[in-house]
């Protein structure tokens, strides 16, 4: 038998445990990474049939059990690692990734406490000289500070609050030294924030006060600030703040529950990726919900993420439908969010609003990447700055420079936005006929648009063989209603119905309206539907006019009378700019309208501030805002806007 094979999997075990991973997925993976099945078991010498249960008897006797869910505990947890295992870990093994249990040994800490409180009281006040290195700092780019959590940047032109400076935790006016070797190094790596902060708490700390402090300088990095140090958490929370204009929390919280959403497909590798996550932030991911374009949902093997992911969410296509629905997952969870999403389906707007929401993102650099975590890793390092904790909800006051450098970008972005047809790009992964995907044409009733989502749905390996639930039936309704931005009943208004929310009664009404031939069956109370391979062609005359349209045409009053004001000012001011344009012989076009914009903080603002959906399209807006006041013509992005000579009055009144 192999034992270093035999140990690794112990340690993936381990893992396992910790993460609580079903059996089938744990051992895939473990084949995976270890030449496949067949070679793994005869490495370990095991029967090519037969329970894990038993396998794990005869490999581990009396270590694990299997739960009925399928998943390993440890017998007898009593916390007594093995550590000659553990010893061995083999840096590529999956090893790595079981748990880091918060491993500082409490009492050595302690004892490094103490003497340093001895060092510190005796100290005779003659400073050692300052001997920095230059690696501490260099090593801690891209790391996380060890005090605030947020990454490290290189130098002051990446954001000076977070550039990697070499932190000496008990400073050398207090009788520090320069080593950096130990359990407990007293040189550093830590942000530029954290390390004024620090150098504050020290100033504003009475001699008499020193015992607190070297606990307080020492444990912030190393250990655990408990209630007794709250009055220098405190000091060193304002000037934190000061620094950096965010709040800081308590240090504990970055274990809070993390979400993890991850935006199209980023790969199988669903353990690694999991792994990933606990390895960069310290906690498993509590829940983990993957939003996937219709068209990709044939990429993704459920049965590998179900473990770690029981929600797949199928959206419409098009990176905006993913990146709106990924945004609203994230804007709506209470705990921390990560967002993963693929390379290719993110964008510049998406990426921004997630940095000021303080929510991380994490980039898979290759959607079929066998190393997706080596990948991921890379990427993420690259990105600056991330950041585990809750800031202020509130957003930092901004320079007036970076002001108007984001109401360009906002305003770059939204055209972007626009620009962007739903489109399926040749190296999509789009399986089936280009007509079928993409959004829906326009015009097309929603009636229309959900019963082709509906027969397309039903052609999907998943559902092919097993028929459609009310609830698989109902989520289509649902991706519909959210793209139109629509309430519940406002939404139902366009199938002529009456209801307020989404009800099972409400979902079969409407696949009766959606003219569907298809046949029932029930299978442990559960009744499934089974739609005809043959479905009749509805006449073309029945296509009706797209009542969203109509709904569009927001009625005037619906705006307050702050907004009022808002929009008569962007009218008069477009005026004026196309006049200021015209006199030199020039067409003011929509890329000219930041200088519109530019007055309520950007075009994205903009539109909040009006209570627009930021996709709304300019063609939309205007006739929304301004009536029929100006003529828009040419195409995305070079919209030329002009007044309208046929316009008679304005909507002042
Ligand atoms: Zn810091």
């Amino acid at each position: 038998m192999s034992t270093p094979l035999r140990d690794k999997l112990y340690n993936h075990i381990l893992g396992m445990v910790e993460r609580k991973t079903k059996l089938t997925a744990g051992f895939t993976e473990f084949y995976k990474e270890n030449g496949g099945k067949e070679n793994v078991l005869k490495e370990l010498n095991l029967s090519k049939s037969g329970s894990w249960k038993r396998k794990l008897k005869e490999l581990y006797p009396g270590e694990f059990s299997v739960s009925k869910k399928g998943t390993i505990s440890r017998v007898g947890q009593s916390g007594a690692s093995q550590p000659n295992v553990l010893a061995k870990n083999d840096s590529k093994s999956t090893a790595k990734l079981v748990m880091k249990v918060d491993r500082v040994d409490e009492s050595s800490l302690e004892s490094h406490i103490q003497n340093w409180i001895k060092r510190v009281e005796g100290f005779s006040g003659k400073s050692k000289g300052r001997k920095g290195r230059k690696k501490i700092s260099t090593d801690g780019v891209g790391k996380p500070c060890p005090t605030c959590n947020v990454q490290m940047v290189a130098g002051p032109k990446n954001g000076k609050p977070f550039m990697s400076t070499i932190e000496h935790i008990i400073p050398l006016s207090m009788g520090g030294d320069n080593t950096y070797t130990g359990e407990f190094p007293q040189l550093t790596a830590m942000c530029f924030a954290c390390n004024q902060a620090r150098n504050k708490v020290v100033q504003a700390t009475k001699k008499s006060d020193r015992k607190g402090l070297v606990r307080f300088l020492i444990t912030q990095v190393y250990g655990r600030i408990d209630d007794s140090l709250s009055a220098f958490m405190d000091v060193f929370k304002n000037h934190y703040k000061i620094q950096t204009g965010r709040t800081l929390e308590h240090k504990t919280s970055t274990n809070q529950d993390i979400h993890l959403i991850q935006a199209g497909f980023c790969g199988n590798n669903a353990v690694s990726t999991a792994s990933l996550i606990f390895d960069m932030f310290g906690s498993h991911p509590i829940k983990n919900i993957i939003l996937l374009e219709q068209r990709e949902a044939n990429l993704i093997d459920f049965e590998a993420w179900n473990p770690y992911a029981p929600e797949i969410i199928l959206v419409p296509n098009g990176d905006d439908n993913l990146q709106l629905s990924a945004l609203e997952r994230v804007l709506s969870t209470t705990s921390k969010a990560i967002c993963m999403i693929h390379p290719s389906k993110t964008s510049q707007t998406f990426e921004r609003l997630l940095q000021s929401n303080n929510i991380a993102l994490l980039k898979p650099v290759n959607q079929t990447n066998i190393n997706a975590r080596t990948s991921i890793k890379a990427s993420l390092s690259r990105l600056l700055p991330w950041n585990w904790f809750n800031w202020n909800k509130t957003p930092r006051a901004l320079e007036p420079s970076t002001v108007l450098q984001n109401q360009k970008k906002d305003l770059e972005m939204t055209e972007v936005l626009e620009k962007k047809e739903p489109q399926v790009s040749t190296k999509s992964v789009d399986r089936t006929p280009a007509k079928q995907s993409g959004g829906p044409a326009k015009n097309q009733h929603p009636l229309e648009e959900f019963r082709k989502r509906l027969i397309k749905k039903s052609k999907h390996e998943r559902y092919r063989e097993s028929g459609l639930t009310v609830g698989e039936i109902q989520s289509i309704l649902f991706s519909m209603k959210k793209k139109t931005e629509l309430s519940w009943s406002q939404f139902f208004k366009l199938f002529d119905l009456k209801k307020k929310g989404l009800s099972e009664e409400t979902v079969l009404t409407i696949l009766e309206m959606a003219a569907v031939d298809y046949t029932t069956k029930t299978e442990n109370e559960t009744m499934f539907y089974m739609l005809n391979k043959k479905q009749t062609k509805l006449p073309v005359k029945e296509q009706v006019k797209n009542p969203l349209e109509e709904i569009e045409e927001v009625p005037e009053k619906r705006f307050s009378p702050e907004q009022r004001i808002v929009i008569n000012a962007a009218l008069e001011k477009i005026r004026t700019e196309i006049s200021n344009f015209e006199s030199e012989g020039k067409v003011f076009k929509a890329s000219n309208l930041s200088r519109v914009y530019s007055n309520y903080g950007g075009g994205v603002e903009f539109k909040k501030l009006l209570g627009l959906p930021i996709s709304t399209k300019l063609h939309d807006m205007f006739t929304m805002l301004f009536g029929d006041a100006f003529k828009i013509s040419g195409s995305s992005p070079n919209w030329e806007i002009r007044n309208n000579p046929n316009h008679k009055s304005t909507q002042e009144e």
